[in-house]
């Protein structure tokens, strides 16, 4: 089966094959090693000279992280979307105060909205979302960064659904936390998330109370620095990551970005050929999943059956946010993803396969 849903993706038999390999122990020489070249490499693809925390977690448990350790009392969320609304849920359960920019799906979030927002208060942290992947928007982060640098908050970014199929320079736009997941663009197995960290965000967390056990960036960093981590990691995946930091290594880096956008690309015009509409505002839209608006009424179960004979998992959009625009009148929602190591080919076969499908 391969999987087009936006997380997890496949893994290629090669990164399965790495994954096997025997056990070692997490204190020794050897895993050392492993764990200090991820982290080289891993600087490479987000453009950092930042500690790069290899986590055993999900991207959540980052996210998490980045509030517990950035924020003593009052956050910014920009929302757009589920993931959006995500950062909310995290940082009130941490029970921070949180204000919330709000922009509606489909949107992205706007400079003048957000120069209005942060002009009110002193926030210690702003949090967005780099890649709505509910909506397939993509933040402008060229856009926002100066806004919030300006404004002397901490600017913490989720990109779980983009980093590692877009480029994104952590240090040029001065973001403090970057959080992104394994199961993405990485093609890896769920169970790690990578965390960028700044100076600054670790400065700010020796004074920040509650930063809590697990995720104290503190701790994290102090183990970086000699290639460990506090706990035990998942060693397995760690091999699997060598071996996937080395292949896109091997297409080139500059690549992998270039094949993303075009695989955006061939999807963005597959869907407007077909007399669709694709839900992201245009100028916003993802480099790693797309979202089209169901603007012809296709029974989005039958075309998921069909597609499951033919060996696909299809993704019939994000439900929560179906059911909200379904209730509102308004079309549901499909999505493509298109992370990963997927290939140009592999994906105009599946994009075949869904018109044929969905007989458009
Ligand atoms: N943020 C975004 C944009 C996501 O797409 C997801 C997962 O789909 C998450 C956060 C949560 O990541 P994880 O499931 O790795 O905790």
């Amino acid at each position: 089966m391969r999987l087009f849903i936006p997380g997890p993706v496949s893994i290629s038999k090669e990164t399965n094959e790495a994954m096997q390999k025997e056990m070692i122990g997490h204190r020794g020489k050897e895993f050392q090693e492993i764990f200090g070249q991820c982290a080289e490499k891993l600087k490479k693809v987000f453009y950092t000279k930042n500690r790069v925390l290899i986590s055993t977690s999900s991207g959540t448990g980052l996210m998490e992280a980045a509030i517990r350790n950035c924020v003593n009392e009052t956050v910014l969320i920009c929302s757009c979307g589920a993931f959006g609304k995500k950062w909310v849920q995290v940082a009130k359960s941490c029970g921070k105060n949180v204000d919330v920019l709000e922009e509606e799906a489909g949107k992205a979030i706007k400079i003048k909205a957000l120069k209005e927002k942060i002009a009110e208060k002193n926030y210690e942290a702003v949090c967005i979302t780099h890649n709505e992947t509910s909506t397939g928007v993509a933040n402008n982060l060229e856009e926002i960064a100066p806004i919030i640098k300006e404004s002397g908050a901490l600017f913490c970014v989720d990109a779980v659904s983009s980093a590692g199929g877009a480029k994104i320079e952590i240090d040029k736009l001065g973001i403090d936390v970057c959080v992104t997941s394994s199961q993405k663009c990485f093609s890896l197995p769920p169970g790690l998330s990578f965390g960028v960290i700044s100076e600054k965000a670790l400065e700010k967390a020796k004074n920040v109370k509650g930063r809590g056990y697990y995720f104290d960036f503190v701790e994290l960093a102090k183990e970086y620095d000699t290639q460990q981590t506090p706990y035990t990691p998942a060693v397995g995946i760690i091999f699997g990551l060598k071996q996937r930091l080395e292949e896109m290594e091997k297409e080139g880096i500059g690549e992998v970005w270039a094949r993303h956008a075009k695989l955006a690309e061939i999807t963005q015009e597959w869907a407007k050929e077909n007399g669709l509409q694709l839900f992201a505002e245009e100028g916003y839209r993802s480099n790693t999943v797309t979202c089209i608006e169901n603007t012809k009424k296709i029974n989005l179960d039958e075309v998921k059956k069909g597609l499951k004979k033919r060996g696909y998992i299809f993704d019939a959009g994000y439900r929560k946010m179906n059911d909200d625009l379904i209730a509102a009148g308004k079309n549901d929602t499909f999505r493509i993803p298109h992370m990963g190591n997927l290939k140009i080919e592999e994906l105009k076969e599946y994009l075949q396969a869904i018109k044929e499908e969905a007989k458009l």
